[in-house]
């Protein structure tokens, strides 16, 4: 069990965001109204969109789409890169926020140690998987659906079902050690601003590690990133880069994190203005919205975002 940690002293100086905020115009669009229901979060089809239109590179120099590899875990699960994407972090994770580590490989060890819940976990992980990603199946139907279709995606998320109660009662039973979909909602600051900036640098760091190890195994590698990339991902979700979904988190008094819970809905319905270290400036939107009409150049970004990280595990 990965339980028992250890501080190691190897302290790496952290990296700035990528996004800041430049005083461009913002556009105000439709403003859905709150949903208290389920935990804010970019969605599972969303996700596993970006890992499934991806490009992998493989051992043997050719080039295959994303949804047609399938990984084989340590614990014989079978995942796609984009379900990895998907699943990490909102369904797998740990009690202990791996941002909230006090140093560089103290962050790195946390990482290996969330996971391990989807990599290694033989209690839970390969029989809970199938229950899981057939609760999702409507989701991402829909989702696809409406690309198809050339529909926003917002609008047929708008006739979803919710599935928080079905995704509690599938995680119930998890150990004690192990947080169920609610427990991992409630601490979930891994997954919003300058936190899952930091988690993604621990994972790739992790993957480029794999990668680049004489006995290395690109696949391996590739596993960790697509875990890694959730948190890359999240950071184009508009409700997801200013919320400070920490400070907003109270053990027994709820009303803060239904303060994150609101300001991430209206920050991801409203959108906000951003740049990046490279000049773009683009106005990002925030959960449901990613294939939308308006968000397409932040989709495109996050999608390039995403394959650069992969290129860079195959060139390691
Ligand atoms: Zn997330």
């Amino acid at each position: 069990m990965p339980e028992i940690e250890q501080e190691n002293a190897t302290v790496v100086p952290e990296e700035s965001s990528d996004l800041s905020f430049f005083d461009g115009p913002t556009t105000v669009v439709r403003f859905p109204p709150f949903d208290p229901k389920g935990p804010p979060r970019f969605e599972y089809a969303e996700h596993r969109y970006l890992g499934d239109y991806i490009s992998l590179q493989m051992d043997d120099g050719s080039k295959k789409l994303g949804s047609d590899v399938l990984f084989t875990l340590k614990n014989k699960s079978l995942l796609r890169y984009g379900e990895i994407n998907a699943f990490a972090g909102d369904f797998y994770g740990s009690y202990y926020p791996i941002s909230d580590g006090t140093n560089f490989e103290y962050q790195c060890t946390r990482f290996s140690n969330v996971f391990w819940y989807l990599n290694e976990n033989e209690s839970r992980t390969p029989g809970e998987l199938p229950v899981l990603k057939d609760l999702m199946k409507e989701e991402v139907d829909l989702f696809n659906e409406a690309i198809r279709n050339h529909e926003d995606p917002s609008v047929a998320y708008s006739k979803l079902k919710d599935m928080t109660k079905k995704l509690i009662n599938a995680t119930i039973g998890r150990p004690l050690t192990q947080p169920g979909y609610l427990g991992l909602a409630a601490i979930n600051w891994d997954h919003f601003g300058e936190h899952a900036h930091i988690v993604y640098t621990a994972g790739h760091t992790l993957a480029l590690r794999e990668a680049s190890k004489p006995d290395g195994n690109l696949n391996v590698a590739y596993t960790i990133n697509a875990f890694a990339n959730h948190f890359l991902e999240d950071s184009f979700s508009a409700g997801h880069v200013r919320t400070p979904r920490k400070q907003l988190h109270g053990t027994f008094d709820k009303s803060a994190d239904y303060c994150a819970k609101y300001m991430h809905d209206e920050e991801s319905a409203i959108g906000l203005a951003v740049t990046n270290k490279r000049g773009d400036k683009w106005h990002m939107y925030g959960d449901k919205k990613l294939k939308d009409d308006v968000d397409d150049q932040n989709a495109k970004l996050c999608l390039e975002a995403v394959q650069t990280s992969a290129d860079e595990v195959y060139a390691a």
